[in-house]
């Protein structure tokens, strides 16, 4: 399938955005700090405490859903725990549940979920293939941006579930998830594009799908970042490396 079909599979692509690729990023900054060692930094969620008591995917899931430790477990309708293959290569992770996502205990089922659904199948992908998650897995009300002590109480159910899925490539969607997981003080505007490798993982930070339907000129760089996804995930030397 070319290019610009399917870019077509996810909406009108009549403003494009740009690509700077001069922009140094906190993950450039990263790649510096490392050059001519062969050390690969550790993983983000390594400093995330292991609940090596979630001895799988379901058990986080009931873990998830019995969790009152911070306060959006008081607000919530339903927990969101994330879905999709246990043996997932490739894994989404956006910010937070939606309204849709409150109601249906599932991630990214309103308007921003249909247009991952439409992203993950336009790279040839269905979304039992890949696994989606987010940082916190309850509503923060009135989809307000979720606190740091909610960030920090959830992160474990989100360690625990790329530990036991083992993907190659993380996809963070927006920047709460780059900040979460990454760097507090990153920008995704300037981090998105660029890979971040850590321990058997890379990380590749893009716009989230809601920033998408906000503004259309987004949709040009976030195909462009599912590219190098793509070009990661089917390129054997590549798989080589890790
Ligand atoms: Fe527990 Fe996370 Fe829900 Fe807070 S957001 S109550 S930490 S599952």
């Amino acid at each position: 399938m070319g290019e610009e079909r399917q870019l077509g599979l996810f909406g009108d692509l009549s403003q494009q955005g740009s690509w700077d690729d001069d922009v140094i990023t906190v993950v450039r900054e990263h790649e510096r700090e490392h050059v001519g060692r062969s050390v690969v930094p550790p993983a983000p969620w390594d400093r995330v405490p292991d609940r090596k008591d979630l001895a799988d995917l379901a058990a986080v899931a009931q873990a998830v859903e019995r969790c009152r430790a911070c306060r959006l477990g008081e607000t919530r309708t339903r927990s969101v725990p994330g879905e999709g293959n246990p043996d997932a290569d490739l894994m989404f992770i956006g910010e937070g549940p939606g309204v849709e996502e409150d109601l249906q205990g599932r991630p990214f089922v309103g308007a921003a979920g249909r247009l991952l659904d439409k992203i993950i199948a336009a790279m040839g992908m269905s979304r039992d293939q890949v696994f989606i998650g987010n940082i916190v897995k309850c509503r923060p009300p009135y989809n307000r941006v979720p606190e740091s002590a909610e960030i920090e109480a959830c992160l474990p159910f989100l360690a625990r579930q790329i530990r036991l899925i083992r993907p190659r490539i993380i996809v963070l969607l927006g920047a709460t998830a780059l900040r979460a997981l990454v760097d507090p003080g990153a920008s995704i505007t300037r981090a998105r594009g660029q890979w971040i490798r850590v321990a058997n993982t890379m990380i590749m930070p893009t716009f989230h799908p809601a920033a998408l339907l906000r503004d259309p000129a987004k949709k040009r760089p976030l195909w462009e970042d599912m590219q190098r996804v793509l070009e990661q995930l089917k390129d054997p030397l590549r798989r080589g490396e890790e």
